[in-house]
């Protein structure tokens, strides 16, 4: 079988001699924690999506964190989410004391199902997570007019999905508050980091002293007096980190459009492979295109040996989710197998394979050619 000689990952950044210079810069001022540069860089991610307040923080964990401590997530109440994520997206709520419940997918869009939301809701529920599972935006109108009908907050998992749109408007203006993660195979990097982007000013305070220990300067005291009223944490963005999201942020829909290039592609030149299902693409939204994830559908190699023969090939392919409540932590707090059963027979049948703005055609090329071997 074909080989190529240098390993090709499924993700990863791109920076350029524009970034390094940007973050340089930053190394020879005074201020290398949160400074100037963290304002600049949340102002900067606010005008883009289209959202009053940004916040800043040093990863997408502790900006998910930060928006159920806003949301008040606390002992005893239940927040609705996908299983089909990265386990940081139900983790957050078990960091407030509150309890993940998973509602299944939309087999068409691999997106939390709305109807699945709504079976789900109960007394105790508070908020809903949706995750934009690959960058397409999850159905965030018939989410929102469930919350509102029963009063529900809603916080959207935008690690995938920064630049991405849903029915002409951008992914950060749809939900209550929304995280974009800055993780270096996510849509932009500034190394470790992510964001929430609101319009609630209660959140935007809130999210802030959250940040910073849950403490805030009392403006009417001391000059060296500041109050400790909420128990926070240090999860404070970098300057330096700042310095190069504002600069990557730039290249954006480069990226975007890159993206969406190479996922065309694949979808070209797949179109006629009987054994693979193609990622289904919403009319009413634009991708950011994250990821792509193909379905195997193939009887003569299970899925994990189509696997083992890209990665043999040097081709970095991965897998994209395991179901969260399958993680021995959550079977033991008693989540049972089966809980979500389309997402659990997603899981056994998704390849993720390679999409990053660097790659180039002839890097694709190398992949479709491997999955033609394999498909005969
Ligand atoms: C990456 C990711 C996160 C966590 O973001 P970090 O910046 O790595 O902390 C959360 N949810 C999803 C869906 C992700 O892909």
């Amino acid at each position: 079988m074909n080989q190529r000689s240098e390993y090709l990952s499924y993700g990863q950044q791109w920076i350029d001699e524009e970034d390094i210079e940007a973050v340089v810069k930053i190394l020879r001022s005074p201020f290398i924690t949160q400074g100037p540069k963290v304002m600049k860089f949340e102002e900067k991610v606010a005008n883009y999506v289209g959202a009053r307040y940004a916040v800043a923080f040093s990863s997408g964990t502790a900006a998910l964190h930060g928006a159920c401590f806003a949301a008040g997530i606390k002992q005893g109440d239940e927040v609705i989410t996908t299983p089909m994520t990265f386990v940081a997206t139900s983790n957050v709520v078990l960091y407030c004391g509150g309890k993940p419940v998973f509602a299944d997918i939309d087999p068409k869009t691999y997106n939390i199902d709305p109807i699945q939301i709504e079976k789900n809701i109960t007394e105790q529920t508070k908020a809903i997570i949706a995750v934009d599972y690959t960058g397409q935006p999850a159905e965030m109108d018939a989410i929102s007019a469930l919350a509102k009908k029963k009063n529900l907050i809603v916080i959207e998992d935008g690690a995938h999905s920064l630049g991405a749109t849903y029915k002409g408007r951008k992914v950060g203006t749809l939900a209550d508050m929304t995280m974009f993660s800055f993780h270096p195979v996510k849509p932009i990097t500034t190394g470790e980091g992510g964001v929430i982007v609101t319009d609630d000013r209660d959140y935007y305070h809130k999210l802030k002293i959250f940040r910073t220990h849950g403490t805030s300067p009392a403006t009417d005291q001391a000059p060296w007096y500041y109050e400790m009223h909420e128990l926070g944490y240090n999860y404070r963005m970098t300057d330096l980190s700042a310095a190069l999201g504002y600069s990557q942020l730039d290249k954006l829909d480069q990226f975007i459009s890159r993206r969406t290039e190479l996922a065309n592609l694949y979808n070209d030149l797949l179109a006629n492979f009987s054994n693979i299902k193609l990622p289904n693409q919403n009319h009413n939204a634009n991708s950011g295109w994250h990821l792509y994830v193909i379905q195997w559908k193939g009887e003569l190699f299970t899925r994990r040996e189509v696997f083992d023969k890209l990665r043999a090939a040097n081709i970095g392919v991965h897998v994209h989710y395991i179901p969260a409540y399958w993680h021995p932590y959550y079977q033991k707090l008693g989540y049972k197998k089966g809980l979500c059963p389309v997402a659990e027979e997603l899981y056994e049948s998704i390849i993720t394979l390679p999409l990053f703005p660097q790659m180039s055609d002839f890097d694709l090329f190398d992949v479709v050619k491997v999955l033609k071997e394999i498909c005969g």
